[in-house]
Parts: C-alpha cells; sequence; structure tokens
C-alpha cells in the first residue's frame, strides 16, 4: 500500500509547468497523478497520467471521480490558466478545499476581471468592451489615447497592442481579430478590451493564498520599459528594488484584487503597475507564474514554488521565507519572424558569471512569430546573484553574448 499522498495535478498539453510539479512531488515524497490531454502529453515523464478533455467537463470530472475511486486525492492542483475549471469542479465533486468556479472564471477573462474590479473600487484603467459582430465605429468613438487593445482570454501579451490614435486603433483591432478568430468560446472571440494605456513600472506578484489571506512569496520587477507597441515580457527580476512602502501598497492592492475576484485558495500571478497615481492591476491569475521562471523561487530551507502549492493543497506550512540574494530570468526575445538558424555563443553566455543556466526552445529549422502574434519565447535565460542588480547585469551580459541567426521567411500569396 503506497503511504505517500496522492495528488491530482491537471495540465494542459505541453504545459511548462508540469515538469517543475513533478519534480517537486518527487522531493516531497507526493505521489502525483497528471490527468492531460492527448496520447503524448506525458512522454519523457514517468509519471502516471490520466486522459481527459479540458472541453469536456463532465466526462473528464468521471474520469478524475473514477481515479479517486482506486485511491483518494488529498488534493488537485491545475497547472494553466486553460485547466484550472477542470481542477476547480473536480475538487468541488471531490469535496477539496477549492477556488469559487466564478473567481476562476473572471482571472481567466479580462472583460468580467475589469468589471469585478471596479464595482470593488480597485484602481483600473477606465475600459470598454468592443463587441467585434457588431458595426466598429460607433463603438470607437469619443475614447481617449493612447490605449491597448486586449484579447479578453489569451496569454503571455498575445494580440496585445497600444494604440495612439484611431486609426492606429482600427488596425489594431483589425490584427487582433485575426488573432482571437480561432477561439472555440463564442464570447471570447466577439469581445475585445479597449482600455487607458497606463504609464509606469511593472511588476509581478507571486502570492500563495489560504482560506483567503495572501502570502506574498515573491516580487519581480520587469526592469525594461514596457511602453509598446507590443508588449514583450522579457526580464524579470526579485527581489523589487521598489522601496518599501510602495511593495507595501502593492501587496495590499494584490490582496484586495484576490477577494474582488473571489479567489481563495492557491498560487497566483498578478501583474501590476505602479506610478505616481498609485497601483494599478494589471490582472490576477490562479496559478504560478509562468515559463520555467519559478524556479528562481526558492524558500525558507530550499523549497521551490511547486513544493510550496503542493504543500498548500496537503495542508502542510513549509516555511515560505525567500532566500536572500538575487535572481532573475530574461525570456529570450524573438529577434524578427522566420526561420531559426542557430543560436550562437550560447557557451560564452553560460560562462557569463551568475548566469545559473539557460534553455533555448526552438528547434533550428522552426519559424519563429513574434508578437502579437506569436506566443512562444526563444528560450530563457536564468541568474542567482548576490543581489537583484548584479543577476539583472548578469542576464544582459549573456544576453549581449549570444547571437540568433534567423532567415528570413518567403510567403507565396496566392490570390
Ligand atoms: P496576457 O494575459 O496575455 O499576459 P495582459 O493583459 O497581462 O496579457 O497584458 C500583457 C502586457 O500588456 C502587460 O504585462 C502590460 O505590459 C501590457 N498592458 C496590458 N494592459 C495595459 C494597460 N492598460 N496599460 C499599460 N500596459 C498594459
Ligand atoms: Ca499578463
Amino acid at each position: 500500500m503506497d503511504a505517500r499522498p496522492r495528488v491530482l495535478l491537471v495540465a494542459p498539453r505541453d504545459s511548462y509547468r508540469t515538469v517543475p510539479y513533478i519534480e517537486a512531488a518527487r522531493r516531497q515524497g507526493i505521489e502525483l497523478l497528471i490527468a492531460s490531454e492527448g496520447r503524448e502529453a506525458l512522454s519523457g515523464s514517468d509519471a502516471p497520467g490520466l486522459r481527459v478533455d479540458l472541453h469536456d467537463l463532465p466526462r473528464s470530472i468521471e474520469s478524475v471521480t473514477r481515479a479517486a475511486a482506486t485511491r483518494a486525492f488529498a488534493g488537485v492542483v491545475g497547472t494553466d490558466d486553460t485547466s484550472l475549471q477542470l481542477a476547480v469542479e473536480a475538487s468541488a465533486r471531490l469535496g477539496l478545499p477549492h477556488n469559487p468556479i466564478e473567481s476562476i472564471r473572471r482571472a481567466r477573462r479580462k472583460d468580467l476581471a475589469r468589471e469585478r474590479l471596479a464595482q470593488a473600487a480597485l484602481r483600473v484603467p477606465r475600459f470598454r468592451c468592443i463587441d467585434l459582430a457588431c458595426p466598429l465605429e460607433s463603438q470607437l468613438a469619443a475614447l481617449s489615447y493612447p490605449l491597448v487593445v486586449r484579447p479578453v482570454a489569451l496569454s503571455a501579451s498575445r494580440g496585445v497592442i497600444r494604440a495612439d490614435d484611431l486609426s492606429e486603433l482600427r488596425r489594431a483591432i483589425a490584427r487582433v481579430r485575426r488573432i482571437v478568430t480561432d477561439a472555440r468560446d463564442p464570447e471570447e472571440r466577439d469581445t475585445l478590451l479597449i482600455e487607458e494605456f497606463i504609464p509606469g513600472a511593472e511588476v509581478a506578484v507571486e502570492g500563495l493564498l489560504s482560506g483567503g489571506r495572501l502570502e506574498v512569496l515573491a516580487i519581480f520587477d520587469k526592469p525594461d520599459p514596457l511602453d509598446g507597441p507590443y508588449f514583450e515580457e522579457t526580464y524579470y527580476v526579485t527581489p523589487s528594488r521598489h522601496p518599501p512602502a510602495v511593495l507595501q501598497a502593492l501587496t495590499e492592492t494584490v490582496a484586495a484584487a484576490c477577494a474582488a475576484y473571489g479567489l481563495r485558495e492557491g498560487p497566483i500571478h498578478a501583474e501590476c503597475r505602479i506610478n505616481s497615481e498609485g497601483v494599478w492591476i494589471l490582472e490576477v491569475a490562479a496559478r504560478t507564474i509562468g515559463g520555467l521562471c519559478g524556479r528562481l523561487l526558492r524558500f525558507g530551507t530550499g523549497y521551490g514554488l511547486e513544493e510550496l502549492v503542493l504543500g498548500h493543497v496537503l495542508g502542510r506550512r513549509p516555511d515560505a521565507r525567500s532566500e536572500t540574494g538575487g535572481a532573475g530570468v530574461l525570456m529570450i526575445p524573438i529577434p524578427q519572424a522566420g526561420i531559426l538558424r542557430r543560436v550562437e555563443g550560447i557557451v560564452a553566455a553560460q560562462r557569463v558569471p551568475y548566469v545559473e543556466g539557460g534553455v533555448i526552445d526552438v528547434r533550428e529549422g522552426y519559424e519563429l512569430v513574434p508578437l502579437p502574434e506569436g506566443s512562444s519565447y526563444l528560450g530563457f535565460i536564468f541568474a542567482r546573484a548576490p543581489s537583484a542588480a548584479a543577476a539583472e547585469a548578469a542576464l544582459r551580459a549573456a544576453y549581449a553574448a549570444l547571437r540568433i541567426v534567423v532567415a528570413p521567411l518567403w510567403r507565396v500569396e496566392r490570390g
């Protein structure tokens, strides 16, 4: 009989977050069952899998219930925005603590989140929802610029475009319309959010909610200006170098935003802007930070972010004090559209002091699609250093050592 606690991880195919959770479960002596889509979902891992369909909740919940009948789950974790609803509904069915389903919906749908945050009197940009199924011109009247067009349910800054006047706005909308055209949900296909551009410094907050109480685990600065027209994520550096009073206001605002969404349990990743008017919530996601960035975080006696999340569903309270020193990640930007020929200088980049490693995710010969249409990074570089400033400098030096060779792609237009 296996005495280890058993946790269900609900993950979309190809989630970046699955492997960190598998490793965390192994370190914590937790048996992980991974509910995912597709036959190849678990290639390369030795964790057992349960096949589900994230778009067929009733059937997937039945599969989870059958799996729970063979051996009960002590908890359920959803890894990504697209797998959270199944994770929450399965938790509800199994009688495990979980977030209200409405809170998860808000965390996925930027338009619903904006409405809720505004009702809760949090500082949010002026916003308007556009219905792409209706004539546009009247919907674009009396706006003030600059503003930002945002799809209501995409991620990784896909389709987020700044517009400084009406003609730029029309072009941005036409472009985003093509990006959201494949969305399964008609509301997500037809709704765009248009909101005031908020200037300022951007930060990301990683936290863990227990019974509605927010514990902040880490705050990342995004030291490169993010002024558009596209919003490519590049450097994330922790701990934040904003003054303590600002960080206090940030923590309070994120806690208030979680309460407004109705989120109560598990990891959150919030993004905010800070300027002379105060802290502005861009969004709160009910999951850990994207990409492989979580690996930068170490707490207490060496726990990683995913270990804290797994510990939380088991009711364990590991020491979540973050390690001293600085850490950072560079999500390597895609320099131009085309075919990746090669990445030169990897060895030199790895030799930069404090660089801990890196990953190039795109293989040679594959197509690179930059923002706003694209959704992936070329890869990641990680650094850990005595201070945030040293970690940032190491990442910049490593990036300067790289040469990314891209061959242009010639498309034949048939018409
Ligand atoms: P995603 O969920 O795809 O990451 P976000 O809504 O978080 O999309 O937007 C991506 C980025 O676009 C943000 O990190 C921020 O830099 C920028 N952005 C979004 N909304 C605004 C806004 N109202 N003002 C200024 N920048 C914004
Ligand atoms: Ca975001």
